[in-house]
């Protein structure tokens, strides 16, 4: 129950398994304290006595296993407590995976690669969150797999990432994203090139079963792979490659038996495949609210969050001094290729761009390829599309005739390499 206070905020008795829900309403902060008992956040443990703030926007829920009180200052759009929550069957899920981990290290095996998956607001990214944390608070070491496009929990939008984690989440700002590998796809739906996106999902698989041998602590930690909620057509065949690249042992579908049935078809028959509920505390986000998150990500990126701010820097960029490139020509008929040449070839092409105004606003990958590496053919070392970038710059302002740009970057000049890889996603810097 619930009792009101208009100076301390109002307070809530939380029973056992049971949740309290909150959204913070725009342009508002909210204030939670634990008073007594123990809760998390989507598996982040709460001190007591501390005050936590949220965000305008922030869709948070407080969950007891044992029975809690909290404080909760601020306005909130809702705020309520529910006892029908699936966390017991995630708690379960964790159990399992945490199971084969500790096979894992018996029998010297991998531990479990874990691939969740489920349309658009079903909780994918919680119950990614909520495994990573239970996992690393036993003391193991996964790895977050972030292919999600479109809302990804690791870098900007527009990338494909892993993370190994090493600490739960803080409760207010996520996991810490200290050292990523990052890799660029360059638009907020898998769609727009499923080719590279195929490309790039196998590029992190090798990259993380590498890290898995020379890295026992990694390898027994396994994976837990955040997808897209694009679950149809190319996107579904997307997710059967995902699993084929990781080799999954687990696939997690919230919410979709449809979606349930076809992946038991089409997945070899050791692969496990669980359909979960999803939690009737994910709020459906409209088009507006993820674009929004989309810039708020980029502005964090640029400008910092909460305690710490960032000061960026604005520096002008010869044309000379980059080469601009997008990745994937317009895609021509078959019958109009090259002898030799396939559809993969123009997805997978860089292709240079000259700059000019319509630069203005778009977010650029700094490409960790070595500068001289040529367009993807990687006359030494790896290729542009194999490379992780090394940062993202926002060009602000394009003078075609000194023939420089004006970029928004985190660090000073000069940039650290020059071969640049153009976004569809734009950012618009209002300071
Ligand atoms: P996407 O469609 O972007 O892939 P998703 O399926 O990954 O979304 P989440 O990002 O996990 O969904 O959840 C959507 C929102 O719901 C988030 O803001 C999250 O904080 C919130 N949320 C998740 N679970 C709960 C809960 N039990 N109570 C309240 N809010 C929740």
């Amino acid at each position: 129950g619930a009792t009101g206070n208009a100076s301390s905020g109002t307070r809530f008795d939380l029973e056992k398994e049971t949740e309290l829900r909150f959204e913070v309403e725009a342009g508002e902060r909210v204030q939670l304290e634990l008073l007594s008992g123990l809760a998390e956040i989507f598996g982040s443990e709460l001190n007591r006595n501390k005050k936590y703030t949220f965000g305008p926007g922030s869709k948070i829920a407080v969950f007891t296993w044992q029975g809690c009180s909290v404080c909760l200052s601020g306005k909130t759009e809702v705020a309520y407590i529910s006892r029908d929550t699936p966390m017991l069957l995630y708690l379960n899920t964790h159990a399992a995976l945490e199971q084969m981990r500790q096979q894992a290290e018996r029998d010297n095996e991998r531990g479990p690669r874990v691939m969740v998956v489920g349309p658009t607001d079903v909780g994918k990214s919680t119950v990614c969150r909520l495994l990573l944390n239970y996992a690393v608070r036993l003391g193991r070491r996964p790895t977050l797999v972030e292919l999600d496009v479109g809302q990804s929990g690791v870098s900007v939008p527009g990338t494909m990432s892993a993370l190994c984690i090493e600490r739960p989440a803080d409760v207010e700002e996520g996991f810490s994203v200290q050292a990523p590998l990052v890799y660029h796809f360059g638009s907020t739906t898998p769609g727009t090139n499923i080719k590279l996106y195929n490309k790039l999902t196998s590029t992190l698989a090798e990259v993380f079963s590498q890290r898995c041998e020379v890295n026992r602590k990694a390898s027994v930690g396994g994976c837990i792979i955040n997808t897209c909620g694009w679950v149809k057509g190319s996107g579904y065949q997307a997710l059967v490659h995902c699993a084929s690249a990781f080799q999954v042992d687990v696939v997690l579908v919230l919410d979709q038996e449809r979606l349930y049935n076809e992946l038991k078809r089409d997945l070899p028959h050791f692969v496990r495949v669980v359909l979960l509920p999803k939690s009737g505390g994910v709020v459906e986000r409209s088009k507006d609210c993820r674009r929004e998150s989309r810039d708020e990500k980029i502005r964090e990126y640029f400008y910092g969050f909460r305690g710490i701010t960032f000061f960026p820097h604005a520096f002008d960029v010869r044309f000379s001094d980059v080469r601009i490139y997008k990745i994937g020509a317009p895609s021509i008929p078959d019958s109009c290729l090259p002898l030799g040449m396939s559809q993969d070839d123009t997805q997978l092409k860089l292709v240079p761009v000259s700059p000019g105004r319509d630069l203005t606003h778009h977010v650029l990958s700094v490409s960790c390829a070595e500068d001289d590496t040529g367009d993807g053919g990687s006359a030494r070392g790896r290729g542009v599309l194999e490379s992780p970038v090394c940062g993202f710059i926002v060009v602000t302002a394009v003078d075609t005739q000194a023939q420089v740009m004006t970029v928004l970057s985190p660090a000073p000049r000069p940039l650290p390499r020059h071969t640049l890889l153009i976004m569809d996603i734009r950012f618009i810097d209002l300071k």
